[in-house]
C-alpha cells in the first residue's frame, strides 16, 4: 500500500492555526481569495495568537490548499508555525471572513524555535552584508525562541542572550520599527554576539570563527565524527556516504541498526534520495523544519552509506534550518548525518562543558558556541500518513505550542508514563505539552523531566491543583507525583492514550478506542497493550483485550523477541513447547537458558500475563526468524512493517475474535511451507486489522479510535483506517500529538478533566473476550 493512498472522495475539515506575521499583511483576504478560487467552504477569522480558519474539501484538495498557502502567502506575512488538523466535515457553506474573535491564548506564548527565514539567509550569504557568514543570524521571523528562554515575558534579559549586550549597529536595528529585527530579542551580530569555536577532545581550542567552520568541515569530509552545538543541543555530524564513517560512529555510539537521521542540503537532493510528496515537501520546508520520514528511492541507494539506515526502506530527512546548519552545509553540500548526542535515549546534550563528558569517545572534535541553550529540545519527527501529518516525537518548533482544550481546566499538572516521557499543564482552556523528554532511565533524565516541569509553573506561575501520573506505582514519574502537593489522579495508560487521540480529533461523545503498544499497567495489575476501550463521557470500559501471554523475564522479553514467541507458544502448547526445538524462536535459545525459562513459564514467576499487541509483534518477528534479540526499541515491529511492504497480498488467517491461537498455528505452518516472510507478514498484518474489525462490529461504536505505539506502524494504520472506512466506521488517528507514550501526559489531563467534572466516575472493568 503506498503511504499516501489517494482520498476518499469524502469530506474532510481542515482547522489550521497560523502563527507569525499574518495580521495586518492582507492574509486574511489571501486566504478567502484562495479558498474560493479552490471552491472551498470555511471561514478565516484573527485570533489572539494569529489566524485561525476552517476549510472544507476532499483530503486532495485540503493537502493542495495547504501547499499553496505556504507558497502563495502575501508577501509581507511570515509564517512561524502553522498547525493543520483534520476534523470531520460539519457541513460549512461559502467562505466568510469571521469577526475576529476573543479566542484562542491570552496566556503569553511561548514560541517554539523557528527556522531561519530568506531574509536573514540571504544576509549570511552576502558577503557585503555584516552579517556574512555570521552563524547567529536571526530576526524578528526566524531562530531560536523556547531554547534560549528563562523566564516570560520574553525579552532579552529574560533569554540567555542577556549575556552579550548589544553593539550600537544591533540596538539600532532593535529600536527601529522599520527594521525587521525590530525587538528581535535574540538579535546579534559578528561584532557583539556568540562565536564559534572549534575543541579537540580535551577542550583545547583549535580554531575560532569562520576558520572553526571550515575546520569542523574538513573534519567531516575526511570521515570524522564531530559533535555540533546547534539550537536546541549537540548533534553528532557525519559524513553519510562514507561508510567508515557511520559505522565508526555507530560503534561509539553502541547503537547497531537505529536509523540515523540525515541533514541535506537542500528539498532537491531530499527528492532524488526520496520519494517526496507535496506535503512532505510543504513539511521539510516549513518553519517547523521537522525530520520527515521519506520512502527511499531505489536507485539512489548508494549515494548513502548502508549503516545510516540498514534494511530501512525510509529514510529521516531535515534541511538546515539554523545559519550555523545552512553555513555548514554549504562548505559540505552533502548528505550528511545528524544524529541527536545523547547516550542511548537521554535528552540530547546541551552545554559544550557537558558534551565533553557525556560524549566523550563519540567525537573527534567539538563545533561549539558560547550562546546558551536554555533546554534540551531534540529535532521533531513527522512522518505523512494517509494525507495527513503525524507527529511521532514532538519538540523542535512544535513545544510547547497549546492544544485547545474542549472547556476550562482546573490547574492539572500531568507527568506523563515513563518512556517518551513528555509533561503538560492546563492553563485555562489550552493544554501545554512539553517538548519530548526521553526515557525517564537516569538521574540526568530525571533531572530534565523536574527542570521542564519547574520552567512551565514559573513561565505561566503555575501552581498545581490536581497532579495526574500513570496508574504504574513505580514509574519515576509517578513517585515524582506521590510527592507534590496536589490532589493525585493516577490515570490508566491505555484510557490516556484514547482520551489523548481523542483531543487531537476534537471528539466527543462515545468511542471505541483500540490502544495498542508494548506495555501499560492495567486496572487487573497486569501488563495491559492489545486493549480495546468503550470510552463514553462515564469513563471507560475495557470491552475486549487480545489474549493474554506470559512473558518469561519480564523486562528482558521487553528487548527479546523469542522470549515473547516462547510465552506466545507456552501459552498454546503448554510444557510440550520445551521438547523439541519446533521453531527458530526455540532454536535462538541455548540448552541453559531453556532449563532457565521453563520453571518461570510453569511456575508464572518472573513471568507477568500481558495482552500487548506490541509483544505479539514481536513474537511473531521471532517465529519468522526476522528478529531474536533487539538493539533498539520496536525493531522487530519495524521489521515486520517493511517486511509486509510492497507485496501485492491481500490474504490473512484464521482468528476468533481477539484469540490469535488460529493465526499462530497458520503463521507457523506457513513459515514450515516456505512462504515467503514478507507475505506472512501482510497476512499477520491483514489478520490484525479483522480482529479489529470484528471487534468494532461487536461493540458497535461508529467512531474508532485508533492509539499507542503500535500504530506508528505505517502499513498496519493504513491497513486498518482503510478496513473500518470501508464497512461504515469512522476511524481516527494522532496528527498533532504523537500515538506513542509522547502522547500520554496530554490524555491524563483530559482523564482529569472529566473527573473533576464529577460526570466521569472512572473505570469499569468488565467485559473482557
Ligand atoms: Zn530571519
Ligand atoms: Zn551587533
Ligand atoms: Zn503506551
Amino acid at each position: 500500500m503506498p503511504t499516501e493512498v489517494p482520498s476518499t472522495s469524502e469530506l474532510e475539515r481542515l482547522r489550521a492555526v497560523i502563527r507569525g506575521a499574518v495580521q495586518g499583511v492582507g492574509f486574511r483576504p489571501f486566504v478567502h481569495h484562495l479558498a474560493t478560487e479552490m471552491n472551498l467552504a470555511g471561514w478565516v477569522s484573527n485570533a489572539n495568537e494569529g489566524v485561525v480558519l476552517e476549510v472544507e474539501g476532499s483530503n486532495q484538495e485540503i493537502r493542495q490548499f495547504l501547499v499553496r498557502l505556504a507558497t502563495e502567502k502575501p508577501a509581507h506575512a511570515v509564517i512561524h508555525s502553522l498547525e493543520p488538523v483534520f476534523l470531520d466535515s460539519v457541513g460549512h457553506s461559502g467562505f466568510t471572513i469571521r469577526e475576529s474573535g476573543d479566542q484562542g491564548a491570552r496566556t503569553a506564548l511561548i514560541l517554539p524555535d523557528i527556522a531561519t527565514c530568506p531574509e536573514c539567509l540571504k544576509e549570511i550569504l552576502h558577503p557585503a552584508n555584516r552579517r556574512y557568514q555570521y552563524p547567529f543570524t536571526n530576526c524578528t521571523n526566524c531562530g531560536p525562541r523556547y531554547s534560549l528562554i528563562e523566564d516570560l515575558p520574553y525579552d532579552r534579559a529574560r533569554t540567555t542572550m542577556k549575556i552579550f549586550p548589544m553593539c550600537p549597529d544591533c540596538q539600532w536595528e532593535y529600536h527601529n520599527p522599520q527594521d525587521r529585527r525590530f525587538h528581535a530579542q535574540p538579535t546579534a551580530c559578528p561584532a557583539c554576539g556568540p562565536q564559534l569555536a572549534l575543541w579537540d577532545r580535551e577542550g583545547r581550542i583549535l580554531a575560532v570563527r569562520e576558520d572553526a567552520l571550515s575546520a569542523a568541515v574538513k573534519a567531516i569530509a575526511d570521515g570524522q565524527v564531530v559533535a555540533v552545538k546547534g539550537l536546541g543541543g549537540f548533534h553528532l555530524c557525519a559524513d553519510a556516504r562514507q561508510e567508515s564513517a557511520v559505522l565508526a560512529l555507530r560503534q561509539r555510539k553502541r547503537r547497531q541498526e537505529k536509523p540515523f537521521a540525515l541533514m541535506v542540503p537542500s528539498l532537491e537532493m531530499a527528492k532524488i534520495l526520496c520519494e517526496v510528496s507535496e506535503m512532505e515537501g510543504r513539511l521539510l520546508t516549513s518553519a517547523e523544519a521537522p525530520i520527515v520520514l521519506l520512502r527511499r528511492r531505489q536507485d539512489s541507494s548508494s549515494a548513502i552509506a548502508e549503516s545510516v539506515a540498514p534494511r530501512n526502506p525510509y529514510l529521516g530527512i531535515m534541511l538546515p534550518y539554523t545559519p550555523l546548519h545552512h553555513l555548514l552545509i554549504k562548505e559540505f553540500p552533502y548528505p550528511m548525518v545528524a544524529t541527536s548526542g545523547n547516550i542511548s535515549e537521554e535528552p540530547i546534550c546541551i552545554d559544550e562543558e557537558e558534551a565533553l563528558q557525556d560524549l566523550k569517545g563519540l567525537a573527534d572534535l567539538y563545533l561549539v558556541h558560547n550562546r546558551p541553550i536554555a533546554r534540551p529540545i531534540d529535532d521533531s519527527i513527522v512522518a505523512v500518513v494517509e494525507g495527513r501529518e503525524l507527529l511521532l516525537r514532538r519538540a523542535r518548533g512544535y513545544a510547547p505550542l497549546p492544544v485547545r482544550l474542549g472547556g476550562e481546566a482546573p490547574r492539572i499538572l500531568a507527568v506523563g508514563a515513563h518512556l517518551k516521557n513528555t509533561v503538560a499543564i492546563a492553563h485555562g482552556d489550552q493544554a501545554f505539552v512539553s517538548q519530548h523528554i526521553g526515557e525517564l532511565e537516569t538521574a540526568r533524565a530525571f533531572e530534565i523531566f523536574k527542570k521542564t516541569i519547574a520552567s512551565f509553573e514559573q513561565f505561566y506561575a503555575f501552581e498545581p491543583e490536581l497532579i495526574a501520573c500513570d496508574l504504574h506505582p513505580n514509574y519515576v514519574s509517578t513517585h515524582y507525583a506521590g510527592d507534590r502537593n496536589g490532589t493525585l489522579h493516577p490515570v490508566q495508560h491505555h484510557y490516556a492514550h484514547v482520551l489523548s487521540c481523542m483531543a487531537d480529533n476534537d471528539l466527543e461523545g462515545s468511542v471505541l478506542g483500540v490502544a495498542w503498544d508494548g506495555t501499560g499497567y492495567g486496572l487487573d495489575h497486569t501488563v495491559w497493550g492489545g486493549e480495546f476501550l468503550r470510552v463514553t463521557e462515564a469513563g471507560f470500559e475495557r470491552v475486549a483485550h487480545l489474549r493474554t501471554f506470559r512473558l518469561p523475564g519480564n523486562e528482558k522479553a521487553v528487548r527479546e523477541p523469542r522470549r515473547s514467541a516462547l510465552g506466545l507458544l507456552f501459552e498454546i502448547f503448554g510444557e510440550w513447547v520445551f521438547d523439541g526445538r519446533i521453531c527458530a524462536s526455540l532454536q535462538a535459545f541455548t540448552e541453559a537458558e531453556l532449563t532457565l525459562l521453563k520453571p518461570m513459564l510453569m511456575k508464572g514467576i518472573q513471568a507477568p500475563i500481558t495482552s500487548s499487541a506490541g509483544r505479539l509483534f514481536d513474537a511473531v518477528a521471532s517465529l519468522l526468524d526476522l528478529r531474536q534479540i533487539m538493539t533498539f526499541e520496536g525493531q522487530a515491529a519495524m521489521e515486520l512493517e517493511f517486511a509486509a511492504t510492497g507485496h501485492e497480498e491481500e490474504g490473512q488467517y484464521p482468528f476468533e475474535m481477539t484469540d490469535w491461537e488460529p493465526m499462530i498455528h497458520a503463521i507457523l505452518q506457513d513459515f514450515q511451507d516456505r512462504i515467503p516472510v514478507g507475505i506472512i507478514a501482510a497476512r499477520f498484518h491483514h489478520t490484525l486489522a479483522e480482529m479489529i474489525l470484528q471487534v468494532a462490529h461487536a461493540v458497535g461504536e461508529k467512531k474508532v479510535v485508533l492509539t499507542g505505539g503500535c500504530f506508528q506502524n505505517r502499513y498496519l494504520s493504513s491497513r486498518v483506517i482503510w478496513r473500518l472506512r470501508e464497512e461504515g466506521f469512522q476511524p481516527y488517528w494522532h496528527q498533532r500529538i504523537p500515538p506513542n507514550d509522547g502522547g500520554i501526559a496530554l490524555g491524563q489531563i483530559l482523564a482529569v478533566m472529566r473527573q473533576s467534572s464529577g460526570k466521569d466516575t472512572g473505570h469499569v472493568l468488565s467485559g473482557s473476550r
